[in-house]
């Protein structure tokens, strides 16, 4: 680990001002960028600790709009009773995330940040267009099992590997953040982005700006949701394949779908492809798989990972016989 300054910020504004020195980064949990400062992955010059500020609230207004402040522990939201009331697949996808310990640790704006679990990402030795670019894929042509089938590039097909995220692209949550210059919105979809020709750039936030809040407008239907996580074990590992959906069905059609994947994309993916083949469908197996096909239609296989396109099809369709049974 780097040598390093460590600030503990008092409020927003010291925190941005502090943020905006070269190399710095901020700290809030801490589980996923302690382990990226001992590997030398991360070397900031300056670690921002913004634990201090009051971002830990989860407010509810009169529209129904829930917002989520960005240091609100993944356990404290999880277990929060309107989640687990209008939003279960929120609270199920980040239950099926990390350990107890970990999830009292993590928080909102942390897991949004969190880097991908590519092995060769973590291994130095190796060549990785994330971590060094222009040094080489490792993934492309080595032991790619767990990589992405979806948004790929020859650049890199590592998978974004929250849980929380997946939901949250499925309930169109917007992200609040806050720099020098005031406070901006980015919708959920815009803010994660594809590798293409620059891995190393995974987000459109900005040096120096701060995650203040998440917020999920209203969804009526939002009790009718599900996350179903398949993984190589039970628990504390990331998911080979996930899907979060919420369906509004009305006399055996389904209205209105919200459907996202998780662990075969190289981002949070919500699948607007299959959402237009489930609005008006009937509730049966038979659109559950259109819908599938049509979310896997343009996945890219690698050497080891080909299972992961049938399974994550499967995925979908048993979380959407889940919440939607069939007619
Ligand atoms: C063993 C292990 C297993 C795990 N398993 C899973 C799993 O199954 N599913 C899953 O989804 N996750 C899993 N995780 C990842 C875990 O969810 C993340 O490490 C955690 O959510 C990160 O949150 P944090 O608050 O600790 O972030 P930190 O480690 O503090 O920060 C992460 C990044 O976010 C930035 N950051 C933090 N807060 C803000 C903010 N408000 N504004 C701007 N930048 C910010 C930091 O600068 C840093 O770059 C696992 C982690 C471990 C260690
Ligand atoms: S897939 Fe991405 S993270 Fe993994 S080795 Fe290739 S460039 Fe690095």
């Amino acid at each position: 680990m780097q040598p390093f300054k460590f600030i503990r910020a008092q409020d927003s504004h010291a925190a941005i001002t502090a943020a905006l020195t070269n190399n710095a980064k901020f700290i809030a949990g801490g589980t996923n960028m302690i382990d990226l400062m001992k590997l030398n992955i991360e070397k900031p010059t300056q670690v921002i600790d913004i634990n201090g500020l009051k971002l830990d609230k989860i407010e509810i207004f009169s529209n129904g709009t829930i917002r989520i402040g960005a240091l609100v522990k993944n356990s404290d939201l999880a277990y929060h009773p309107t989640i687990i009331k209008s939003y279960p697949v929120l609270s199920e996808a980040l239950l099926s995330g990390a350990s107890a310990q970990l999830r009292n640790m993590a928080t909102v704006g942390g897991n949004l940040l969190q880097r991908t679990r590519c092995p060769y990402f973590y291994d130095t030795t190796y060549p990785c267009n994330k971590r060094a670019p222009g040094s080489g894929c490792s993934a492309l042509n080595g032991y790619n099992r767990n990589n992405a089938v979806l948004g790929t590039s020859d650049k890199c097909i590592a998978t974004h590997p929250s849980d929380m995220c997946v939901a949250l692209a499925a309930l169109g949550a917007v992200i609040h953040v806050q720099s020098d210059s005031g406070v901006r919105e980015i919708p959920f979809n815009e803010f994660h982005l594809l590798p293409g020709e620059t891995p190393q750039f995974e987000t459109t936030l900005k040096h120096g700006e701060l995650i203040i809040a998440v917020d999920i407008p209203a969804i009526a239907y939002g009790a009718r949701s599900h996350y179903l996580k398949v993984r190589d074990r039970a628990s504390y590992e990331f998911a080979l394949s996930s899907a979060a959906v919420a369906l509004d069905i009305k006399n055996g059609r389904i209205l209105t779908a919200r459907v996202a994947l998780g662990g075969i994309g190289t981002k949070p993916w919500r699948s607007l492809a299959a959402e237009k083949v489930l609005m008006g469908a009937v509730n049966n197996e038979q659109s559950y798989r259109t819908a599938a096909e049509a979310a896997l239609s343009g996945a890219k296989p690698y050497q080891h990972n080909a299972f992961k396109i049938e399974l994550a099809k499967r995925t979908l369709v048993r979380a959407l016989a889940t919440v939607g049974g069939m007619s």
